[in-house]
């Protein structure tokens, strides 16, 4: 009876998996990459998209708001282009090393005995270039990105939309976000793309998902899972937690460590009583 029960703790931990986002989460703000994000975003649609420059800071914050990324906000309104040029063309030229090494955050994380998973907005190539600069590259059991909840983009000249759809004059005439088009590009905060997440990561309600991302952690919540911002201890509403520094991870989820380590004394009693019956 003693045995079942130790079993059935080891089965249904409180906990099972953690999500981390990556920008601004695993590194602080201050690294300035995320501003390097913004300024090559705009860059991107003046040099390439050809939008006039006079339009792009309004235009970018309302595709922002409205989509989630301006890349899925960008498609939604009816431009066409390739998802990896995009890509190379916004992160290629970051100044990575901004990014530094964080070995106090790998002993964390290490010590941390639970699946965890990278789950991001940004591609892959970006994802491991950023982890390999702070060190943090065999810490995570995989990583959830742009490519994983988006198929390759098989677009062709034709796909263009005749039309690129007005949204600054659509919200100017007091349209309803209701009645924006829909973006093919599934990304956070996006229901669909959390849930996508969570299958990907093996469907289990026990995660626990941290962000720095106000919308992506309420977003997290309304699908059921446990939720700490990162980069504030301001706690708000649909954060379990809120954490200065993604360093603070133990002392607001104590029970983390509690759960690893009853799993831990299961195990070791387990194997003793194995090896001693395999002995006698
Ligand atoms: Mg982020």
């Amino acid at each position: 009876m003693e045995f079942d029960e130790r079993c059935l703790k080891v089965q249904e931990p409180k906990f099972d998996c953690l999500l981390f986002d990556l920008d601004d989460t695993l590194y602080p703000l201050s690294s300035g990459i995320s501003s390097h994000v913004k300024t090559n975003i705009e860059a991107y649609m003046i040099e390439k998209l050809g939008i006039d420059e006079s339009k792009i800071e309004n235009l970018g914050n309302l595709l922002y708001k409205n989509y989630g990324t301006t890349m899925a906000g960008l498609r939604a309104i009816g431009y066409n282009f390739d998802y990896d040029e995009y890509h190379s063309f916004v992160h290629g030229r970051l100044p990575y090393d901004n990014i530094k090494p964080d070995p106090v955050l790998k002993q964390i994380l290490k010590n941390m005995r639970i699946r965890k998973l990278i789950f991001t907005n940004g591609d892959m190539i970006h994802a491991v270039r950023a982890l390999k600069r702070l060190g943090l590259e065999d810490c995570f059991e995989g990583i959830i990105c742009f490519e994983t909840l988006n198929p390759p983009c098989l677009l062709t000249p034709c796909d263009q939309a005749p039309e690129i759809f007005d949204i600054a004059g659509h919200f100017a005439g007091l349209g309803s976000a209701d009645d924006l088009p829909r973006t093919p590009v599934l990304c956070k905060p996006n229901v669909g793309a959390m849930e996508a997440a969570l299958r990907i990561a093996n469907v289990n309600p026990y995660k626990i998902f941290f962000d720095d991302s106000v919308r992506n952690i309420q977003a997290g919540k309304r699908i059921g899972l446990h939720t700490v911002l990162v980069g504030t201890s301001q706690r708000v509403k649909g954060a379990d937690h809120a954490l200065e520094s993604i360093h603070n991870i133990r002392e607001a989820l104590p029970e983390l460590w509690e759960e690893a380590e009853k799993a831990e004394d299961v195990l070791y009693a387990d194997r003793v009583a194995i090896e001693t019956s395999v002995t006698a």
